[in-house]
């Protein structure tokens, strides 16, 4: 039992009833879509949790018994009540994993996460995306080739503000000529984060296999693990404590 992980697929899920396109690609939501290929994998049990329930479906028992968070949102970063991402943060701090996807860069939680102001530069005419594996060992590219291909799919472009990720795993090159870096790994207090550019909602992104082997690496990777508890405060010599004792 201790090897299945506990996952709540979140989603604004604003886009999916205001715009038909949308819609159309993800008709029960885009969370219903990640969660179903999450779901299928035998060692994940999944949930879902969207922006309009009550405390956005992550009341404090949906958070404790949440080992890996992942989130999507654009349109209502600022409808995402602060109190409520306090909760996340200490959670991720407690050694939740989570997983953002996209556009939200720009959620309440990654910014305070992350310190900086997450921004970037962007262009929605549907070109072509190339992402370079830059990390081969990591286990997020576990089942990927040198590189792979989004046949269409907003653009995203440095500089993007973030502090310089831990580890790297993904650079992104688009037809238009920009690079950004896509896949980033951060560790805070005991919690693992990963940042996943791809995801823009007018696509059907999350159907594509290598997005879908990404996302699955990336829930086991941020998945917590039985960590020390650390000792804070003042202390007394070690060697000092042992001899005591005897
Ligand atoms: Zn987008």
């Amino acid at each position: 039992m201790s090897n299945t992980i506990r996952l709540t697929v979140w989603n604004e899920f604003r886009h999916e009833q205001a715009n038909q396109r949308v819609r159309e690609i993800y008709p029960a939501g885009m969370h219903a879509a990640i969660a179903a290929f999450l779901g299928a994998e035998a060692d994940i049990i999944v949930r879902t949790a969207t922006l309009d329930e009550p405390d956005h479906g992550l009341t404090d028992e949906v958070l404790a018994d949440t080992d890996v968070l992942t989130w999507w949102g654009h349109l209502a970063h600022g409808d995402v009540s602060d109190t409520i991402v306090s909760k996340v943060h200490q959670r991720v701090l407690e050694g939740m994993g989570l997983i953002i996807f996209h556009s939200g860069h720009f959620s309440k939680i990654f910014k305070k996460l992350m310190g900086t102001t997450c921004d970037l530069k962007w262009r929605q005419i549907g070109e072509k995306e190339r992402v370079w594996v830059i990390e081969p060992g990591h286990p997020i590219a576990n089942g990927l080739g040198q590189f792979f291909e989004i046949p269409h799919a907003e653009m995203y472009g440095e500089r993007f503000d973030i502090p310089a990720p831990d580890t790297l795993v993904f650079m992104s090159w688009f037809a238009g000529g920009e690079v950004f870096r896509s896949g980033c790994c951060y560790h805070r207090g005991n919690g693992k984060i990963f940042y996943f550019r791809p995801g823009h909602e007018t696509f059907p992104i999350f159907y594509q296999s290598e997005i879908q082997t990404v996302i699955k690496n990336a829930v086991r990777w941020a998945a917590p693990v039985d960590c020390p508890k650390p000792n804070f405060g003042q202390s007394k010599p070690i060697e000092q404590v042992n001899h005591t004792q005897i």
